[in-house]
């Protein structure tokens, strides 16, 4: 006797629902993997130099972090074993995660970048194939969704200046202005078909703006920002890290943990027995932590909420998702018929600032520098451009300080019309010359018409420096 009401109950919630028959719910991204800080490093070892922030911001302010390097640190040294190459790697990314797992991180990804020892960005990109590494690092940012992402300074710099390090805040620049833009790696947030089902050729992401972009420098050392006053510096610029950015003390206790965040700084370099660990287990074991008791200064590179550029880092940052802020892109500018100017890396760092909308980062270090040892010869890239109608020649003129030599072999360059010459001047450092800055410059002449002036400045120094 129950049956007809049950069918009848059953019709009735049927003819109810007809045309409105409710698809479940959509599932959240996954928040296991959201982050309060992105950060975007070459190397395994990377992550200490602000190491005494990442300490403050996940043991005490409870923020997550996510990590990405670029690379597993397979081209370096081992201090500990015969180890070397794509085996060095594999122990080096466990190293990575032991030294961040003390700080509760947990999320790390490694690219598949190799280690690329010099100073030009551009190689490292290159080494890395740029195209795949940004569309990795755009995929985990769009799985990260992170609010801030913190990466190494894209810029050349007087200091350890690894041009792996500048590749990496290369590619967290591009990615900060490429994941919030459906159209860039548009597979990653294209709906999976059956998420259930197998062979999903989309990736069922979502854009994701994040919201501020720091940098920091490993421009240490002799001349280091972080221990010279600006007098030390002088006369050629004033420190870049001054008002560029907020500044975080190490020596500050950890309220949970109840020793300082250079303490756990050390801790934490410990874990890279490959590379430096003896100089944590030296502070460790001595109680002086002055090798890690340095401030982490960062360089504000820029906002989508507001905020100063010296506040706090989560100054502006609210828990709402922000829209896609579209930069500027690369624009062409008027030029001089004939130009005359420094090439790469330098050039393709006065274009790419503009086209992500970071101008103030041309101020940071206002002229060229590059760091050598005395004896050492500089390949510094020049370029002039002929955009007349007609051929041209150019004369370039080298004003080298005393004892040091032009051994580039050509003084004048051809130009037919629409052509950029690229030259490449050899310098010889002088054998003698006491630590400290020099600077020399080229100028350039079509017949008796100035072109330009390249000056560049260069730190010598006793230590430090990789070759050109
Ligand atoms: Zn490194």
């Amino acid at each position: 006797m129950r049956r007809p009401i049950l069918l009848l109950l059953s019709s009735f919630v049927l003819a109810g629902a007809a045309g409105q028959s409710i698809a479940p719910a959509l599932l959240a991204p996954d928040a296991r993997y959201k982050a309060d800080v992105l950060l975007i490093v070459a190397h395994p070892d990377d992550d200490v130099l602000v190491g005494g922030y990442l300490a403050r911001l996940t043991l005490d302010q409870h923020k997550r972090i996510a990590v990405i390097y670029c690379t597993n640190g397979d081209g370096g040294g081992n201090v500990v074993g015969n180890e070397a190459g794509a085996a060095l790697g594999q122990m080096r990314m466990l190293e990575a995660r032991r030294a961040l797992s003390g700080l509760g991180i947990e999320n790390v990804w490694f690219l598949t970048g190799h280690d690329t020892p010099g100073q030009n960005v551009l190689r490292s990109l290159d080494h890395w194939n740029h195209g795949l590494a940004l569309d990795e690092v755009v995929r985990l940012v769009r799985i990260t969704r992170p609010e801030v992402i913190l990466t190494w300074l894209p810029d050349h710099v007087v200091g350890e200046n690894h041009e792996d390090h500048q590749a990496s805040g290369v590619l967290a620049t591009e990615a900060f202005d490429a994941a919030g833009d459906p159209t860039w790696f548009p597979e990653q947030v294209s709906p999976s078909r059956d998420r259930l089902g197998m062979s999903n050729l989309t990736e069922g992401l979502l854009p994701w703006q994040p919201k501020k972009l720091y940098y920091f420098s490993d421009a240490f050392e002799n001349f280091s920002p972080y221990w010279h006053s600006t007098a030390e510096l002088s006369p050629f610029r004033k420190n870049m890290l001054d008002g560029a950015g907020p500044s975080y003390s190490t020596t500050d206790p950890s309220p949970s943990r109840h020793i300082s965040y250079a303490h756990l700084e050390a801790v934490q370099q410990v874990a890279y027995q490959t590379q430096e660990a003896e100089t944590g287990e030296k502070a460790l074991k001595s109680g002086n932590l002055s090798d890690f008791e340095y401030p982490v200064r960062l360089i504000f590179g820029k906002s989508v909420v507001g905020g100063s550029p010296t506040g706090d880092v989560f100054e502006g940052v609210t828990d709402r998702p922000a829209g896609f802020v579209r930069v500027r892109g690369y624009e062409p500018q008027p030029q001089a018929e004939i130009t005359f100017e420094i090439g790469d890396p330098w050039r393709f760092y006065s274009l790419f600032w503009k086209a992500h909308n970071l101008d103030h980062l041309a101020s940071l270090i206002p002229v060229p520098e590059v760091s050598a040892q005395p004896g050492d010869q500089l390949s510094i890239a020049l370029l002039a451009c002929n955009r007349q109608q007609q051929a041209a020649n150019i004369s370039v003129t080298a004003a080298l300080p005393a004892g040091w030599a032009d051994k580039t072999g050509f003084t004048a360059y051809p130009m037919r019309a629409g052509e950029c010459y690229p030259i490449l001047a050899q310098i010889q450092v002088a054998a003698q010359v006491r630590a400290g800055w020099q600077q020399l410059s080229w100028t350039a002449a079509a017949g008796t018409n100035p072109v330009g002036t390249v000056t560049l400045r260069v730190y010598v120094g006793e230590s430090g420096g990789l070759p050109q």
